[in-house]
């Protein structure tokens, strides 16, 4: 039986819970408006995001029925009006963040400050469908050389971590960086972008086989937190010193580790918060230490451009561990929350 061409496959989730609430269903093909571009998806990325989508997040409502991801790589396949720059079969990357594009915050590239700013999958229709209408601002040319599932492991987790160490830690060329989780999306972004900023980089893993693949993505010493304490362990690479930035994502389980890592000086600089967001914090500590602790969002798509460049140069590169068929959608959230994954987790319709 053929399926009628109006129509397409997507994720919807209907009303937060497990995983039978990433239905699979059908609807119609949408239309590029007015600047927008219509990209037929080839790969969807996966992030912590998505299982917050599908889970709900206590005081905070999504615009539900969605369709959740925010990261994807394809083929530009219609043109809305007053679309310049691009043509149809132009291969892609999606920016995952959308902003006015006309207000201070956008115009001074903190577009992430927007106040209309909003991420694809999570406060509108996002990337886990067949076809996906974006602003024309929010595509980018995959980078020469790698292939969609690649293209689509990149941007949200890049954008995150490259803001985080870049703009906010302002991480330089010799200082020592913590990076928890260093195979997760955001930390395997972290352990090579702190690498190519010329850092030492300690990274955490959990189990041997993580721990080398993250030695692998350029970490100089791996410390595996399922057998090590990681506060003493980094005591002891650095001499008792503390590090200069600890990259924190995970919150709760990491957070009291974090602040023992760091030097006098320290920044520590924190998203994501994946093991919870509430942490207990001595104020006597962040001033005695003269510590910064710093939170960050997302980042610049002007950022995220200038990353984009350096997978084209071959100095980052994508951390992928496999592609599963769109109906496999539920087995990769499985897969994400049970941190099975080493590397990112891609859909492909
Ligand atoms: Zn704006």
């Amino acid at each position: 039986m053929t399926r009628p061409v109006t129509t397409m496959r997507c994720v919807v989730v209907r009303e937060h819970g497990g995983f039978d609430k990433l239905l699979l269903t059908e609807r119609p093909i949408p239309t590029p408006g007015p600047g927008q571009v219509r990209v037929r998806v080839r790969a969807i990325g996966l992030n912590h995001l998505d299982t917050w989508v599908r889970r709900g997040v206590p005081g905070h409502a999504f615009p539900l029925p969605l369709i959740p991801s925010s990261d994807a790589a394809g083929v530009i396949d219609a043109l809305g009006s007053d679309v310049h720059g691009h043509k149809e079969g132009d291969a892609v990357v999606v920016l995952p963040g959308v902003s006015c594009g006309a207000c201070e915050a956008c115009h001074s590239g903190i577009d992430q400050l927007c106040r209309s700013y909003h991420i694809l999958g999570e406060s509108c229709d996002g990337t886990a469908a067949e076809y996906v209408c974006v602003p024309a601002a929010n595509v980018a040319p995959l980078p020469a050389g790698l292939s969609f599932e690649q293209g689509a492991s990149i941007c949200l987790v890049f954008q995150t971590a490259w803001n985080m160490l870049v703009r906010r830690a302002e991480l330089r060329a010799g200082e020592t960086a913590l990076v928890h989780a260093g195979l997760s999306g955001v930390g395997s972004a972290a352990v090579q972008i702190a690498n190519v900023l010329g850092a030492q980089v300690i990274a955490t893993a959990g189990g041997p086989a993580k721990c080398e693949r993250v030695r692998a993505l350029g970490a100089h010493h791996v410390i595996d937190h399922t057998q090590q304490d990681v506060a003493a362990a980094v005591r002891a690479l650095t001499g008792k010193a503390g590090v200069h930035v600890v990259f924190e994502h995970t919150g709760a389980a990491t957070f009291d580790a974090s602040l023992k890592c760091l030097a006098r000086g320290g920044r520590l600089v924190t998203c994501g918060a994946t093991t919870g967001g509430d942490v207990r914090l001595s104020l006597h500590a962040v001033f005695f230490k003269n510590l910064s602790i710093l939170g960050s969002t997302m980042g610049s798509n002007g950022d995220l451009r200038g990353v984009l460049r350096l997978f084209e140069q071959g100095r980052l590169r994508p951390v992928l561990d496999r592609a599963l068929p769109l109906a496999q959608v539920a087995e990769a959230h499985r897969l994400l929350e049970a941190r099975q994954a080493l590397g990112k987790l891609v859909l492909t319709p």
